[in-house]
């Protein structure tokens, strides 16, 4: 059995070692000069590759289609992938929240244990080659045409990633090649992305990061709220919440420019206790300056701009804040409105949501159900998580089956 793979990222790599593994003649085609650019700056360079969390709570990562990967953690779990890296001499760690990663904090080794895997199983790598279609005959495909004129025979694992961060190679080219089979895809959005603001004193915050505060939008049963860590950027907001809560935000922003979000400072203090504690203090130190006293509630940086938002002044005396002004502060450190305008686009989008329809996927093999002898494996399908490691085990998971399936292709499978 011959297989190609197109793509040489998490999913790619993986699929052509399980391939490998199952005794196929495998060709990795990779467009770009190097395998795995994007793997390899993954965690900020360290390659949070997955996460510990049990199945369910690793579902509950994925809002959208999360039942479609049953099958394919179930053959490929964190666990089964931790022990290939480990195996393989790549010593792992657990951080907060379940996050492992390298014990190295090196991306380039997770790279480099998939690379030496692929070099024993003799896969053939390819770089810097462009598919320009893929062949079928007798109603499958039976390999691929390249630019340079040659056709390589086998079957075909598309694995070419999303459309965010295009510099890495994933520019969103590959979906072409489904969809030349009647494959569909749904609405792509770019996610966990940081978001754009209205308001101008934000650049004058920007780098500032903010812990245990909650960032909300919605109302009612719509409400989606984040608790965490955040930080001001030069145009808007960005950081661990405002990534997960852009993913519902941006399908909004399709419609308008203009969306309100809440920052509570202090989320820890109910509005009453917060008034009973900001009564307390400005009576004890009545005669100090009211940006002294908020130091001990703010970031420095913070205070001049939430005292002006309430309309109170930085050298203005504790004694002097009447009811309405406490009213004010309370507002401005509980419910602080910020107007979400944009957002910073596929270019910075850690990945896409969206993709390659998985109701024309084969959940247990990863196989086409539009067109035999294609594979689809990785964030090309419509299925994307929060952050914490759980899209590099979609990636690794749905490679490795994929791989393992279109080894052990049978002619006779049902569409
Ligand atoms: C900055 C950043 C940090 C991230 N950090 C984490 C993290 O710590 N943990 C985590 O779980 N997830 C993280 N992610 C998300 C994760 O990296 C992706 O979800 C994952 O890499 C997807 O794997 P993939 O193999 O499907 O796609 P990709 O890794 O994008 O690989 C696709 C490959 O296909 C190639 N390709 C594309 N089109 C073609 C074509 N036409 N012909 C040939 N080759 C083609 C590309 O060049 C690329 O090498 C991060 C993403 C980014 C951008």
């Amino acid at each position: 059995m011959s297989i190609i793979v197109i793509g040489g990222g998490a999913a790619g790599m993986m699929a052509a070692i399980a391939a490998a593994r199952e005794g196929a003649k495998v060709v990795l085609l990779e467009h770009k000069q190097k395998l795995g650019l994007k793997l390899s700056i993954t965690g900020k360079g360290r390659c949070n590759l997955t996460n510990v969390a049990k199945l369910d709570e690793f579902l509950a990562q994925v809002p959208d289609n999360a039942r479609f990967l049953y099958s394919c953690l179930n053959q490929f779990s964190q666990d089964d992938l931790m022990s290939f890296f480990e195996s393989r001499g790549c010593a792992l760690k657990t951080e907060r929240g379940g996050r492992v990663f390298p014990e190295s904090d090196a991306a380039k080794d997770v790279v480099g244990v998939l690379i030496q895997e692929m070099k024993k199983l003799t896969v053939k790598v390819r770089t810097k080659v462009e598919v320009t279609k893929l062949m079928q005959e007798e109603g499958r495909i039976c390999g691929v045409t390249l630019d340079n004129g040659e056709s390589l025979k086998g079957t075909v694992i598309l694995a070419t990633g999303g459309k965010s961060y295009p510099l890495t190679g994933s520019d969103g080219s590959g979906y072409r090649y489904a969809r030349d089979f009647g494959h569909t895809t749904t609405a792509l959005y770019p996610s966990l992305v940081g978001l754009q603001c209205r308001e101008t004193w934000i650049s004058t915050l920007a780098g500032i990061s903010l812990r245990n505060v909650t960032l909300s939008m919605g109302q009612g049963k719509k409400k989606r709220e984040e608790f965490g860590e955040m930080l001001f950027t030069h145009q808007g907001i960005s950081g661990p919440i405002v990534l997960s809560l852009s993913r519902q935000l941006i399908r909004q922003l399709k419609d308008t420019d203009n969306i309100p979000v809440f920052l509570d400072l202090k989320p820890a203090l109910s509005e009453e206790k917060l008034d009973q504690r900001l009564l307390r203090e400005f009576s004890e130190n009545a005669k100090k300056d009211l940006a002294n006293v908020m130091k001990s509630l703010l970031p420095n940086a913070l205070i001049p701009v939430i005292l002006k938002i309430s309309g109170l002044e930085v050298h203005q005396k504790c004694h002097s804040v009447d009811k309405v002004g406490r009213e004010q502060l309370c507002k401005a450190l509980k419910h602080l409105e910020l107007t979400v305008t944009g957002h910073a686009g596929y270019k910075e989008a850690i990945v896409t949501q969206g993709g390659i329809n998985i109701r024309e996927v084969n959940p247990k093999t990863m196989g086409s159900k539009k067109m035999a002898g294609l594979y689809l494996a990785g964030e090309m399908l419509d299925v994307d998580a929060y952050t914490g490691g759980y899209n590099l085990q979609i990636a690794f998971s749905t490679g490795y089956v994929a791989g393992i399936h279109a080894a052990t292709y049978d002619e006779g499978e049902d569409l």
